[in-house]
């Protein structure tokens, strides 16, 4: 996966740190997964790039929304989609929460509890729910087992407590962890979405819709110690096929299906160009590394998970020349705003000087969301979208 020539010539022309998104490369990377996956509806995770023009860019292309609180719900709407393409994802609601979501239209609810089915059929009467499977998260970056999703048996208790509540159990979800690396975590999880469509059947709970959550991952960044990811995506896309239809085909009720990527769809597409602060060289007594290259931004503001990853970075003014290995950090004072110390060691042109400009690459999810309001006066970087239809 490389940038486009646009984004390219975005970040040479970029007078000031900033991020950039491709929103041509967007919407290609969106019609791209709808030739793998046919028919799958997209409800696009707004926490991986809550900027409004990429989520208006991906209304236009026919995507809904995956929101997680009220206020995305109204950011959602603000693109003009009807709200029956947005649902609520998150299965962590306030009553307040709920009743405010269920004012602005929205009848779709994920859940994996009792106690939070009871509060959506007093606050949501007559809403759709829809059940999520906890996963092991193994393969993934992040594995998100811990907190969400239940076992099959809580399910069926979950889905039948919506049905005598009033509520419609209309479906399944499911999450197989964020940048998951694996095709057999999709595999796994769709064989536990078969035996469970079937179990519920049996009891009588007829679903429309199965749910395949996002996880689908970036193609561009690369692991903690710099070696590219290189995910097989088309294998995911294989076992994701042949599951779908096996699903169809257990199911006594049709099913629609849809998925919630959030990464998969902007990662690739997004850029900050930013700047070197310092490459410096120090003798530690712990014999810790010797070259540290601090960015300008970090960890608070676009750099949200180099504690876990590395992002390609390139460095315009020193194509050739000569390199030493450093560990990339961000301008604060929090020792994890940085690369993996003990790992993420990266080659850098050894003449790098304060204030040369600095490429990351790869970099367009989880980038705006997760920034703070200026930790230590490094402000969120301002963002820029270039390209698309509108
Ligand atoms: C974060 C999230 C997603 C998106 O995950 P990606 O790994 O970015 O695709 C999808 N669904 C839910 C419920 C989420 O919380």
């Amino acid at each position: 996966m490389r940038e486009s020539a646009a984004l390219r010539a975005a970040l040479a022309a970029a007078t000031d740190d900033r991020i950039f998104f491709d929103l041509t490369g967007i919407e290609a990377q969106y019609a791209a997964l709808m030739r793998e996956l046919p028919g799958v509806a997209v409800r696009f995770a707004m926490k991986a790039c809550p900027v409004d023009e990429v989520l208006a860019c991906l209304a236009g292309q026919g995507a809904g929304f995956d929101a997680a609180s009220p206020r995305e719900i109204e950011r959602a709407l603000r693109t003009g989609v009807p709200a029956d393409r947005i649902h609520y994802g998150n299965t962590i609601k306030s009553d307040e929460n709920i009743a405010d979501a269920h004012r602005l239209g929205i009848r779709d609810f994920a859940t994996d509890s009792v106690e939070d089915v009871a509060a959506i059929a007093r606050f949501a009467p007559g809403s759709r729910v829809f059940c999520r499977l906890a996963t092991s998260g193994e393969g993934a970056l992040w594995g998100l087992s811990q907190k969400f999703g239940c076992s099959a048996d809580d399910a069926v208790r979950v889905l039948q407590a919506a049905r005598d509540a009033g509520l419609t159990p209309s479906g399944l979800s499911v999450h197989v962890g964020s940048q998951q690396m694996t095709a057999e975590a999709w595999r796994a999880a769709l064989d536990d979405l078969t035996d469970l469509v079937g179990l519920l059947n049996a009891r009588g709970i007829l679903l429309d819709t199965i749910n395949l959550g996002g996880g689908l991952p970036a193609l561009g960044c690369l692991d903690k110690r710099g070696r590219p990811l290189d995910p097989p995506l088309d294998k995911m896309f294989a076992v994701l096929r042949e599951g779908m239809q096996r699903l169809r085909e257990e199911s006594a009720s049709p099913l629609a299906f849809l998925m919630e990527p959030g990464r998969h769809l902007v990662a690739d597409h997004g850029a900050i160009r930013a700047r070197v602060s310092r490459l410096t060289t120090r003798c530690r007594p712990d014999g810790g590394p010797g070259h540290w290259l601090y960015l300008s931004c970090g960890k608070f503001n676009g750099l949200y998970e180099m504690d876990a990853l590395q992002y390609r970075l390139e460095f315009p003014g020193h194509a050739a020349g000569r390199r030493v290995p450093a560990v990339i950090a961000g301008p604060t004072c929090d020792s994890d705003d940085a690369y993996d110390h003990a790992s993420g060691h990266v080659q850098v042109p050894a003449e790098a000087a304060s204030g040369d400009p600095v490429w990351v690459h790869s970099c367009g999810a989880y980038a705006v969301g997760y920034t703070t309001r200026g930790f230590n006066g490094f402000d969120p970087l301002p963002y820029t979208c270039i390209g698309g239809a509108r």
